[in-house]
């Protein structure tokens, strides 16, 4: 007997005009991911259908399972709907289950169908009964629920609803750029706006040879991990040695971490216009160092008016972790190599930054040209989720 995979969408179900779009790309997206797959993917405004080989059928879910904008995922027996085909489904179903107590729903799309839901229901019920031993209904609670779609293309017997990620699909909102450094909290941010349907470029700064080649291979394997849920993203790697030395050796110290974040915000702006990206995204997190207070924030932000996304600005660092290990970037993420930000590390950051003080520090150094420099130089990497893993 087939089975087939049918996915319900998430959210998208109440954004009447976007309907179509959302579908279109949860489709598209579907269609990135199982390129390696030989699959047939059906939609229609309620339900998509994916048909493969029944022995990947468990491997197909999974990717599925990290797509956005899908609610649930069932594997359904596809019958045609005619009483005797849909009974041999429903034993089908129910032949290597164990349970002691179930319940028949029926839907009854098709109403060309000649019985009725609440009947048809109580006769598959009667039928169960009939065939499995020891076992009885409990319509309240049970601990079984069968489900039938009656449907004009055919009938879907299933049981087992698997969660999906929810959000809208990666893509719908346009397009922003992840500051991705190696730690623990952007690739979380990263995944946080991905949910909302924001498709991501991913900026890196380096400086080598401060930082190593490892530290840039654990950044490009971090993107690797994203991919899981943007099928292609683009990375791109501003060397930024040559700014941080100038930083290093003409400002106070204090201001060191200050006007390097402020160079950074200038550069990521520069690329966002350069690609075409509408929003800036990072895991700064209030009050987690002393570049992310209130004060600093404001100070850093000035160089810039791009709207700034900043997903775990209010979650604690234990509830980013745990979203981290969710995602499977924990690991990576603790792997201790050299961030840019921790070279050069001043004993006492300034906590509450003075604007005036930033912008004539920084008047000191002929960082326009700089800038101009790092992103005409620029190297941009595309990494896919098909990609091997990354040695570091
Ligand atoms: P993370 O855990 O993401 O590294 P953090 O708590 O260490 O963050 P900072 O080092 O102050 O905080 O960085 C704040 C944010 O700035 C990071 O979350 C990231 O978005 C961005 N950022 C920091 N360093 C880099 C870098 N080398 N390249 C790109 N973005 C960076
Ligand atoms: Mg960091």
């Amino acid at each position: 007997m087939e089975r087939i995979i049918l996915i319900k969408y998430g959210e998208l179900t109440t954004k009447g005009d976007n309907r179509n779009y959302f579908i279109n790309k949860i489709y598209d997206n579907m269609k990135l991911k199982l390129s390696h797959y030989d699959v047939r993917i059906v939609k229609n405004r309620v339900r998509m259908f994916v048909y493969v080989d029944d022995m990947y059928i468990d491997e197909v879910v999974d990717i599925i399972k990290n797509i956005f904008g899908i609610h649930s995922i069932v594997i359904a027996y596809k019958v045609n709907s005619n009483v005797s085909d849909i009974e041999t489904g429903v034993l089908d179903a129910v032949k290597n289950v164990s349970f002691k107590t179930f319940k028949v729903e029926t839907d009854r799309a098709d109403k060309s169908f000649p019985i009725s839901s609440m009947d048809f229901s109580r006769q598959m019920g009667a039928l169960i009964l009939k065939n499995v031993p020891n076992i009885s209904v409990d319509v309240h609670n049970p601990e079984y629920l069968l489900k039938i779609e009656i449907r004009d293309d055919g009938t879907y017997i299933y049981a087992k609803e698997i969660k999906g990620l929810g959000g809208y699909p990666v893509g719908v909102a346009g397009k922003g750029l992840l500051m991705l450094s190696g730690g623990i909290d952007s690739p979380v941010a990263g995944y946080m706006a991905m949910k909302r349907g924001i498709k991501l470029d991913c900026i890196y700064f380096e400086s080598p040879p401060h930082t190593s080649e490892a530290a840039k291979n654990k950044v490009k394997k971090l993107v690797k991990k994203l991919s899981v849920f943007q099928p292609n993203i683009d990375l791109h790697v501003i060397n930024f040695t040559e700014i941080q030395e100038a930083i290093y050796k003409n400002i106070n110290p204090e201001y060191m971490i200050t006007i390097m974040r402020r160079m950074m915000y200038r550069i990521a702006k520069r690329v966002m216009d350069k690609c075409g990206l509408l929003v800036l995204i990072n895991g700064e997190s209030v009050g987690q160092v002393a570049s992310q207070t209130l004060t600093s924030m404001r100070v850093i932000n000035e160089v810039t008016n791009v709207p700034v996304i900043r997903p775990v600005a209010c979650l604690d660092k234990l509830e980013i972790i745990d979203i981290a290990r969710k995602i499977d970037t924990y690991e990576t993420s603790i792997l201790p190599y050299e961030d840019c930000c921790t070279i050069f590390l001043p004993k006492h950051p300034v906590i509450n930054p003075k604007l005036e003080l930033a912008k004539s520090y920084e008047d000191n150094i002929p960082y326009e040209e700089m800038i101009e420099r790092a992103v005409t130089n620029m190297e941009t990497i595309n990494i896919s989720y098909l990609e091997e893993d990354f040695d570091i």
